[in-house]
């Protein structure tokens, strides 16, 4: 293969090469050094699509390009799984500092048999062997048969903050424990990195399946303790039935599309497949590539709704939201992909535009009103947050002073010292720093006193439900009044009648926010509606 990306790179025979790589049957790509992709061949542009040329292909697939292990001068052993339809094996990859040239081989195919058919770590199946197994297994009584796709949860973390040599011993810990769930008949294989499947056969009906997936949930989520280290990991399970499927890959798919709905739930739990969950992933992988040309093709919009003081009745500031005008849905609302766009990790680029633009909009505002830009948790989990707005704030010239940022209660769930410790980075240097949406997650007091937010947005809910009485009432009273003896501003979101705006008022809120006072708008807007 080397030979080959060399041949890419000499003139006189690059026309040829690209000629038989054009006409493999199987799909090749090759990147530069940052792993943009370069060149696809015509297999490969027609399982992965055109438009992946000149994208980073980690980027667009962060979670199904893994090394196996170090790079060597032959190159990176990589393995190349997707939970979606396509599944395939990177058989080749040239050292990284001359690029990669990747072949692609759909997995199951025949190519690159491996030496043995157990995997020497875990001493289980490997997928070659599990795969005959699988197809056999259905031949011989189809409804007796159901896979169960395991995948663990954090293992990547463990292995990246203990090393390797802990992250092996765990993976063996890991195969006896699902090794010991099982009978003995049932084909145990190792597919991935931290990836097993589990082939039960002989199963009376779906309710046996589903009680070694949780039994299989159960045992790799008990803590173990390695070399000292006490370590919590989780399991998630997909599981699919064999009854009416012909070809083991059919089913292995089903399970693997039900994994991915058991980590969409929360991960540490198992899913049972169902047909209607084949449109739903495509739906969303659709839409999330649409998500991730979005910012190229500069369909992102900022809209910016006023808040109020409520002693002055004064506009102070905007809270920037963003829009997404999607050529052929229309206009996408925020909460529909803002969380697609978290689990992709896509939200720190998105996150990083809405930052500069709101700080480079407000910037050129005659007054020294405030902009409000939404933080999603995931943006916390980098490291990069701190020097990302400091960065945006000396080049916009935005003082800092003019600028909150609002978190939700999600932000401070995990990691909550290294959260706490960029919130008070953040407030040093002026940030003003508000809760969000606060009454609707877990509505701990507790981070109230952990940290000293400058302001508390009481979600809409709470505001709109007061009006009848009951427990919105009595939480927005005791929000509120949390708020005067903490020192904290209290806005009241989404107040849309006058009535709302008295109870608000009577209730001590200082600010507020809600289409009564204004609705989002585009930022040429902005003047019209001060100034007329
Ligand atoms: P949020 O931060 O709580 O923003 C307030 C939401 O309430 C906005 O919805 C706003 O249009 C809506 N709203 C304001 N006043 C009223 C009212 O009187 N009645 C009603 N019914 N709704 C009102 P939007 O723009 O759809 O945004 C939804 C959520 O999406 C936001 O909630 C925020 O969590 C998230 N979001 C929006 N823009 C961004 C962003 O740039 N980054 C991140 N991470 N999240 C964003
Ligand atoms: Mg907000
Ligand atoms: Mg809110």
């Amino acid at each position: 293969m080397s030979a080959l990306s060399a041949d890419l790179q000499s003139a006189p025979r690059r026309h040829s090469a690209e000629a038989l790589l054009e006409n493999l049957p199987h799909p090749v790509l090759s990147m530069d050094r940052e792993g943009e992709v370069l060149y696809a061949n015509a297999a490969a542009q027609a399982v992965l699509g055109g438009w992946i040329l000149g994208l980073r292909f980690a980027d667009l697939f962060p979670e199904h390009l893994e090394p196996l292990g170090q790079a060597t001068a032959g190159g990176v052993p990589l393995a190349l799984t997707s939970k979606t339809q396509m599944r395939f094996r990177a058989l080749f990859a040239d050292a990284p500092d001359a690029g990669l040239l990747l072949s692609l081989f759909p997995d199951g195919g025949q190519t690159a048999v491996p030496a043995s058919d157990t995997d020497d770590l875990s001493g289980l199946m490997k997928r070659s062997g599990m795969n005959e197994r699988l197809d056999r297994a259905l031949a011989n009584d189809a409804p007796g048969v159901a896979v169960h796709c395991i995948d663990l949860d954090r293992f990547k973390i463990i292995n990246d903050t203990l090393g390797h040599g802990i992250g092996d011993l765990l993976l063996k810990k890991v195969a006896d424990r699902i090794r010991s769930a099982c009978r003995k008949d049932d084909c145990v294989a190792r597919v991935g990195g931290d990836e097993f499947v589990v082939v039960q056969t002989g199963i009376g009906g779906a309710d046996d399946a589903a009680r070694l997936a949780g039994r299989l949930v159960d045992l790799v989520g008990r803590t173990y303790v390695l070399s000292g280290h006490t370590i919590n990991i989780g399991a998630s399970v997909g599981v699919a039935l064999g009854e009416g499927v012909v070809v083991g890959r059919d089913l292995l798919r089903n399970a693997d599309l039900a994994l991915y709905e058991a980590k969409r739930a929360g991960r540490n739990r198992f899913r049972s497949f169902e047909p209607g969950m084949d449109a739903a992933l495509r739906e969303r992988r659709e839409l999330e590539i649409d998500l991730r040309r979005a910012l190229a093709l500069k369909q992102f919009e900022l809209h910016y709704q006023p808040f109020l003081d409520l002693g002055s009745n004064a506009v102070i500031g905007f809270e920037a939201l963003i829009r997404w005008h999607h050529p052929t849905r229309g206009l996408v609302s925020p909460a529909d992909f803002i969380p697609l766009a978290e689990e992709t990790g896509l939200i720190n680029k998105i996150g990083e535009w809405v930052l500069r633009t709101a700080c480079s909009t407000a910037a050129t505002w005659p007054d020294d009103r405030a902009v409000a830009v939404n933080i999603s948790p995931v943006q916390f989990r980098t490291d990069t947050l701190v020097d990302l707005i400091v960065s945006t704030l000396a080049s916009t010239g935005l003082p800092a002073h003019r600028l909150e940022i609002e978190i939700t209660e999600g932000a401070l769930l995990d990691n909550t010292d290294s959260v706490l410790k960029t919130l008070h980075a953040l407030r040093d240097l002026g940030i003003h720093i508000s809760m969000d949406d606060f009454g609707t997650g877990y509505s701990s007091l507790s981070y109230l006193q952990k940290f000293p937010f400058h302001k508390i947005k009481i979600d809409r809910s709470f505001v709109q439900r007061a009006e009848e009485g009951g427990d919105s009432e009595a939480i927005l009273r005791a929000i509120a009044g949390l708020g005067v003896s903490l020192g904290m501003a209290i806005t009241a979101e989404g107040v849309e009648t006058p009535e709302q705006l008295e109870r608000i008022r009577s209730e001590h809120c200082t600010h507020v926010q809600g289409y009564l006072t204004g609705r989002p708008m585009p930022a040429d807007r902005l003047s019209s509606f001060l100034y007329s």
